[in-house]
């Protein structure tokens, strides 16, 4: 392949940048032999895929390499721990054969908890009739998730992302689900279900033929309970083309409109990173097209070591948010998996960049929430520090819970500067949390499922 930079103004296609072929791009040839092979020994552990528009339009490559969406969207040395970068850095400077190369790639995966809370085959909701629904996931009453099996992929990867066990061939698409009529039956047999969230991947890397099959579907059946449409995607960010001049682009707002015309909402959960990705006309052109169906976008993300740990940015970035008429949602704290060591970010200090932004924007941004963990017992919001009786402590809430009762009750950890994960803390005042009994329960009843950050 050689390489072509893109015409913007015309009508451009996606090309994707991987393992396979990054070295072809001159911004990466320009890096020295030993960065390209930091990203080659990662690549071959973590999935990597830039793109075209997030190569030429989002990353400064005068600021490599700490530049945010570079970080963001390339291998990064400090991703694997030193013992798994040297065994494939060894495995790469010996030539190994490709079949020993993924055997040892394999072996490095397992140990970077690949399913956080256990979350597969456990919790998968069923028909009255038994029928297994292997592509969704209803954890929170409200709620049900939509796993299409054509949305199992993205744009382009984050670095950070949960997802990576998929994106290697681990899960091979283990939610994933192609009947909008089982869809449309468990929302039936579910009256407390008002939101269907589409997620993936992204559903947004459906052509619009197919997400609007999956639509007609829930439009058709006239479902009482039904109110919300949601689409968890990362589009606008990594391929606002989708909404501009992709072939398929006006159909798939037609579908929007669609959905707005039937007397539903059509929620977009946008998922940013960082400022830059606002950055653009064509990000900014293709948000005002959405707007333009009726759609509400909101916009949610994971805070980051190395892209985003930075409360002007933060500030900046929800500012810019509502300048184009998004709603600021959720700060997510970066889950335990994968590169979590290299991105991750301690709750307390989490909460002080929480904070720190959250104080100096206007009120129409401060419709935001976090930071927030989606932890096994639910979403768990820090809501900052105190002092109890001359004890340090973590003041925490429930946002959702597995039990909606736990919903906004206060609770206190010991304060821990070190903690990123609600298991690394432990109860203040009093010796369990008190959910932890119940939870006992859940593990055994109603194990877990995931969300994912876009
Ligand atoms: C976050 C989340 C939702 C949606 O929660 P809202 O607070 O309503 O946005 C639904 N299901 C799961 C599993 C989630 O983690
Ligand atoms: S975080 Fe979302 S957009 Fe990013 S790779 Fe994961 S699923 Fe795709």
């Amino acid at each position: 392949m050689t390489y072509q930079e893109t015409i913007w103004d015309d009508s451009p296609s996606l090309k994707s940048y991987t393992l396979s072929n990054f070295r072809t791009l001159p911004q990466i040839q320009k890096l020295s032999e030993e960065t390209q092979f930091e990203m080659e020994v990662v690549g071959n552990v973590l999935p990597f895929k830039a793109n075209n528009y997030v190569v030429e339009q989002l990353i400064d490559w005068n600021n490599i390499p700490n530049d945010p969406i570079f970080v963001l969207t390339f291998p990064q040395k400090g991703m694997l721990k030193p013992e798994h970068y040297e065994k494939m850095a060894t495995a790469l400077k010996n030539n190994l054969d490709k079949k020993e190369i993924t055997n040892i790639a394999n072996e490095i995966r397992l140990q970077l908890n690949p399913h956080p809370a256990g979350q597969m085959e456990l919790n998968v909701p069923t028909l009255k009739d038994g029928t297994k629904l292997y592509g969704m996931q209803h954890k929170y009453k409200e709620t049900c998730l939509f796993f299409p099996s054509q949305s199992q992929t993205c744009h382009a990867y984050c670095s950070f992302c949960f997802r990576w066990p998929q994106f290697v061939g681990m899960d091979e698409m283990k939610f994933a689900m192609q009947e909008g009529e089982q869809l449309v039956q468990y929302v039936r047999e579910h009256p407390e279900i008002s939101d269907v969230l589409f997620t993936g991947g992204d559903p947004m890397i459906m052509k619009a033929k197919i997400f609007s099959k999956y639509v007609d579907a829930l439009i058709d059946a006239k479902l009482p309970n039904l109110k919300t449409i949601r689409i968890g995607t990362k589009a606008l960010a990594y391929w606002p083309y989708k909404f501009l001049t992709d072939s398929d682009s006006q159909e798939m707002l037609d579908v929007f409109k669609k959905i707005i015309d039937n007397g539903l909402h059509l929620a977009f959960m946008a998922h940013f990173n960082h400022l830059n990705e606002l950055s653009t006309d064509a990000v900014k052109n293709a948000i005002k097209a959405v707007r333009n169906t009726g759609a509400q976008i909101r916009t949610q993300s994971p805070l980051l070591a190395h892209i985003n740990d930075d409360a002007e940015m933060w500030a900046k970035m929800w500012t810019k948010q509502v300048q184009l008429g998004c709603i600021p949602y959720y700060m997510f704290v970066v889950r335990d998996t994968g590169a979590q060591h290299y991105f991750g970010i301690p709750l307390v200090k989490a909460y002080q960049i929480f904070k720190k932004a959250y104080s100096s924007v206007s009120g129409l941004a401060r419709t935001v929430r976090g930071p927030s963990m989606s932890a096994t017992p639910g979403k768990v919001h820090v809501i900052g520090t105190a002092n109890l009786n001359d004890q340090k402590v973590i003041v925490l809430r429930f946002l959702q819970g597995r039990n909606p009762d736990w919903v906004q009750v206060p609770f206190f950890a010991k304060y821990d500067e070190n903690a990123i994960w609600l298991d690394d803390l432990k109860p203040a005042l009093t010796d369990k949390f008190f959910f932890d009994e119940e939870m006992k329960n859940f593990k055994t009843t109603h194990p877990v499922e995931d969300y994912p950050e876009s």
